[in-house]
């Protein structure tokens, strides 16, 4: 089987794109980091689809740690 990881879907990659821009920039600027303890921006992320929900994942800008967010697409 292929690795899972950091592999962007093309329909996880579509629902992403038909959420609005400025929700989608609140999105990655507002996950929470572990390390820094505080939200943080999500950068070099990628994204999957889980069930009915996105899940981002990526790694922290301040500390490059590695962060996830899910997105409900509700
Ligand atoms: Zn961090």
């Amino acid at each position: 089987m292929r690795k899972q990881e950091n592999v962007t879907s093309i329909q996880a990659l579509q629902l992403w794109k038909s959420i609005p821009q400025q929700t989608r920039d609140k999105l990655v600027r507002n996950v929470f980091c572990g390390s820094c303890g505080d939200a943080v921006e999500i950068v070099d992320y990628s994204i999957r689809q889980e069930k009915r929900a996105l899940l981002l994942t990526g790694k922290c800008r301040s500390c490059s740690g590695p962060v996830a967010r899910i997105v409900s697409n509700d």
